[in-house]
């Protein structure tokens, strides 16, 4: 008999390293990178991921980089995916596959749409739109990080201003033709931090289904789930 999956999810983020052990008899969470022996290692990383490498996370100033090399882990890891696009197919595996589109707010926004089982469409959301004339570090004015993303409110975000952050992403979402899906979730820390950015963008979109992660409190993401299943998908025979 096949001894089950033991997978090492190390989730790399502006604020830090946190690894999520799946597989074991209870869900383990660790600050830092680590892979214990026999583990398979998945690594959740920000910024643009080809073949296994980093090819740019400006803030994390990698070019072209091994992200296991970089974190002294001792091999190269079995899939590495963006962490937005990790949390994304995460949130829909820990649905049973729905479709979805997410929403992750941090210090950026990051859109991305899962349907089957894939990450259909990424990238989104975050610098389109015409929300003001604040100019925003992409080059463009008026993106909609510019009124929602961490960087640019008040932190911590006063509660009198969830309404109008939640109208700006619900403009978005309705702009943005590739997002059809009814189900919307909306995770990441800014979320974490302020659950009553959920109610308020269920309030702005009220023609939809809106989510917060379906995630443990335990974890940053549900990338280590988004990660597990597309090590799945590599893995099929
Ligand atoms: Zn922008």
């Amino acid at each position: 008999m096949p001894s089950p999956r033991r997978l090492a999810c190390v989730e790399v983020g502006g604020g830090g390293v946190e690894t999520v052990l799946l597989g074991g008899s209870e869900l383990e969470v660790l600050t830092g990178a680590h892979l214990p022996a026999g583990w398979s290692l998945l690594m959740a990383v920000p910024g643009l991921i080809e073949r296994g490498r980093v090819l740019a996370a400006s803030n994390l100033g990698w070019l072209d980089v091994d992200p296991a090399h970089e974190l002294g882990l001792p091999v190269a890891a079995e899939v590495v995916l963006n962490d937005a696009e990790a949390a994304a197919l995460g949130e829909s595996a820990l649905r049973g596959g729905a479709a979805l589109t997410f929403v992750g707010l941090g210090t950026g926004v990051g859109g991305a749409v899962v349907a089957d089982g894939r990450v259909v469409a990424a990238n989104l959301l975050g610098h389109g739109g015409a929300f003001g004339d604040v100019r925003c570090p992409c080059g463009r004015t008026g993106c909609l990080e510019t009124v929602a993303a961490g960087w640019a409110l008040a932190d911590p975000l006063p509660a009198p201003l969830y309404p109008a952050v939640a109208q700006a992403i619900a403009t978005a979402i309705r702009d943005e033709p590739l997002a059809t899906a009814p189900l919307v979730v909306v995770a990441g820390g800014l979320t974490r931090r302020h659950p009553g950015l959920v109610d308020a963008l269920r309030a702005a979109l009220p023609d939809h289904v809106v989510e917060g992660t379906a995630a443990p409190a335990a974890v940053k993401s549900a990338a280590a789930w988004g990660l597990a299943l597309a090590y799945e998908q590599v893995t099929a025979p």
